[in-house]
């Protein structure tokens, strides 16, 4: 699940990109209006968070440009002027939500969730492998119908397993969607949230292959 954050303010955007990170996001970071619009033509991006004050052109600019190319990515304004105009400005513009600085980071959190529960009716399907359900979007995971709580790692291993479900899938891809090529220095960990995935989800839920890699049982979307 990999979101687009464009914010000049460094200090900002690395607490943000952190914190989203820890929740299970991959995070790609721009620091300026025209990136931000660049890059949010690629699609593989669930979400933008958009800064308004943005140097080149402003995040308002940006959405506006966005709808105007026919891009429907939901967008998540941050805005440090708390006028009712600048608000509204920026959801005319086609903004989905927005937000005031300072915001605290469970509230950002939930509110992006929401973003992407309500593009996921569109977007994407819940995954079921057995009596275990994932929601992507939601970055909810249920077994017999009770919700388990998971780490971020564990999300993103889960989520991959449960896309390629029935077929097996190797260490290395798993390194790779925790990981998005930065820093794939622990590749024990894929072991540690394998076993704690197991005690979460039951123990015959993956299975491994030596020297394959983990599976998991068909998922029906
Ligand atoms: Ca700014």
């Amino acid at each position: 699940m990999r979101l687009l954050l464009a914010e000049d303010d460094r200090v900002l955007a690395t607490t943000l990109k952190k914190a989203l990170e820890k929740r299970g996001y991959g995070v790609d970071w721009v620091e300026d209006g025209e990136a931000a619009l660049y890059s949010a033509k690629e699609d593989s991006y669930m979400a933008m968070i958009l800064d308004v004050g943005l140097p080149v052109m402003s995040g308002l600019e940006v959405v506006a440009k966005m709808r105007q190319q026919k891009n429907s990515l939901p967008v998540l304004m941050l805005t440090a002027r708390d006028t009712p105009i600048q608000k509204v400005e920026g959801l005319d513009k086609g903004a989905d939500d927005y937000m005031i600085k300072p915001f605290d980071l469970d509230e950002l959190a939930a509110r992006l969730r929401s973003l992407l529960r309500r593009r996921s009716g569109r977007m994407e399907t819940l995954l079921r492998s057995g009596d275990v359900e994932l929601d992507p979007a939601g970055m909810i995971a249920k077994k017999g119908g009770a919700t388990v709580s998971l780490t971020g790692k564990e999300f993103r291993i889960l989520r991959t397993l449960m896309e390629r479900g029935g077929r097996y899938v190797t260490k290395d891809d798993l390194v790779c969607a925790l990981y998005s090529g930065e820093d794939m220095s622990e590749s024990n960990t894929i072991e540690v949230s394998i076993y704690t995935l197991r005690k979460k989800l039951g123990n015959d839920f993956i299975h491994t292959i030596r020297g394959v890699g983990y599976m998991v049982k068909e998922t029906e979307g």
